[in-house]
């Protein structure tokens, strides 16, 4: 990838598409194509390859998706499935039929077994069922990385996969009940906090586990495998650090400086027991995450704090 190669970012205006626009702007990549959902719809089969054909991208990195905690994964099953395997084909299939030299798939932890052995590795793909809430949206994103390897197979495509674990950081959704479990709890901690309530609600019961990783810390990997990997397997990227969602509620209690109690809804799904990602492979390639939780929730907060501004004037 040179400076003035042509680069798509799909799902720009997301978290994650975001960061990594970001991240390429500071590296000096002059030539960057978006487009909106407004724009361009990418579930439109027609739309995608006629933008392919007109902007021919050199590189993509496909971080558009339909995405959401487990309520929202669990609610909007259908759009889950049917909106992530539109928006995964139609791109792959564009860029095959129009050459580009790259792109880089990106899915999820959740495309792992429920009860797989962790940390996970990136060869337990397919070894066992899914977990149930959020089986549509993980369905898309193996049938994405299948795609990616059914291209290279076929093709010689060279396409790749990354698999995330939970990201958070610079513009994320904070919906009360669709956003996922961080940004979550940062804005109900800081509402509690202004309107004095004694007590935060937790949903489950506090002992799954997650591992988080900064939204830039994301963006940074996905760069450096973009320009050091080209290889058919799966890529894990995380912190390879993990925590329950009571311990997470602590830190975010005490970043947002709240100083009531926390209760659990057990009534709410825990979903999958754990799901920390085995991160050897990212690390042998010579990649380690640079921002740890309590900073980086601290630095989201004051995102969070930013956006609350914004909509207030
Ligand atoms: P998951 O990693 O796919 O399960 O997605 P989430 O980030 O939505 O949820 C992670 C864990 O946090 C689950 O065990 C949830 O029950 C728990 N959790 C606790 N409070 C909340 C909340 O307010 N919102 C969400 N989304 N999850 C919560």
């Amino acid at each position: 990838m040179e400076l003035k190669s042509r680069i798509y970012i799909a799902g720009h205006r997301g978290m994650v598409g975001g960061a990594i626009k970001r991240k390429l702007e500071t590296m000096g990549y002059q030539h960057i194509i978006t487009r909106t959902s407004g724009e361009l719809d990418l579930r439109d089969q027609q739309n995608v390859q006629s933008f392919f054909a007109e902007e021919r991208p050199e590189y993509v990195f496909l971080a558009a998706a339909k995405v959401g905690g487990i309520h929202a994964n669990n609610t909007y099953r259908a759009e889950f499935l049917y909106d992530n395997l539109m928006i995964a084909s139609n791109i792959i299939h564009a860029a095959w039929q129009q050459q580009a030299k790259k792109l880089m798939f990106l899915g999820s932890s959740c495309i792992y077994p429920k009860l797989a052995p962790q940390p996970l590795r990136e060869d337990y793909l397919l070894t066992g069922p899914l977990e149930a809430t959020n089986e549509p949206y993980a369905i898309a994103k193996i049938a994405g990385i299948k795609l990616c390897e059914a291209y290279r197979d076929q093709y010689g495509c060279n396409f790749i996969s990354v698999m995330p674990t939970n990201l958070y950081g610079i513009g994320d959704n904070y919906h009360p009940e669709n956003s996922h479990v961080l940004p979550a709890l940062i804005r109900r901690f800081h509402e509690a906090k202004q309107n004095n309530t004694p007590v935060v609600t937790v949903w489950g019961t506090g002992k799954p586990k997650r591992e988080f990783l900064y939204s830039d810390d994301l963006a940074d990997a996905c760069v450096f495998l973009m320009l050091n990997y080209d290889g058919r397997e799966l890529v894990n990227i995380g912190s390879g650090e993990d925590l329950s969602i009571r311990e997470l509620a602590e830190i975010v209690k005490e970043v947002v400086c709240y100083e009531g109690d926390i209760e659990f809804d057990t009534s709410k799904p825990d979903g999958t027991p754990r799901k920390l990602m085995d991160v050897s492979k990212i690390h042998s390639l010579g990649w380690k995450h640079s921002v740890d939780l309590k900073r980086g929730i601290a630095l989201a907060y004051g995102d969070f704090l930013k956006g609350q501004y914004h909509s207030m004037n």
